[in-house]
């Protein structure tokens, strides 16, 4: 059994892992994670609408933490990890875990897909689980 680290971050369905965001209906513009109002200052209407968000992306910057990560994200097998923003089109960038890939062939520019990573798992195999971003192979043998 999988729980999410948080309500609302991601949806997991036949299309795989999907970040759930909100759109403007009046501007365009898209957040995640979810937002109650539009920030866009010269947006006049700011009625929003929750969307499904691309799944694949490119790589736009990264940090490595070598540090453990806040309670929230704790991990049973804690190494240093790669943090990336991550820019999936349509003007948005989110930050993720990169996972499935060795820190040293982390590259800007480099394709990523969503996928899960688990946390921690309890002695009863429930999984605390959130969204990464691992490399997309289907764009190295395009
Ligand atoms: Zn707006």
């Amino acid at each position: 059994m999988q729980i999410p680290v948080a309500e609302g971050l991601f949806a997991v369905n036949g299309a795989g892992v999907q970040l759930i965001g909100t759109r403007c209906c009046s501007c365009d513009t898209l957040y995640f994670p979810q937002t109650p109002g539009c920030r866009n200052p010269l947006c006049r209407d700011k009625q929003l609408e929750q969307v499904l968000l691309p799944d694949r992306g490119t790589l736009y910057s990264y940090t490595v933490q070598r540090y453990q990560p806040p309670a929230l994200f704790a991990m049973d097998a804690w190494s240093p990890y790669a943090l990336g923003l991550v820019d999936l089109g349509h003007g948005l960038r989110v930050m993720g875990m990169l996972d499935d890939v060795p820190l040293d062939k982390i590259a800007i520019g480099m394709a990523l897909k969503l996928s899960l990573r688990t946390l921690t798992t309890d002695e009863n195999g429930q999984s605390r689980v959130t969204y990464a971003f691992v490399p997309d192979t289907t764009k190295d043998h395009a």
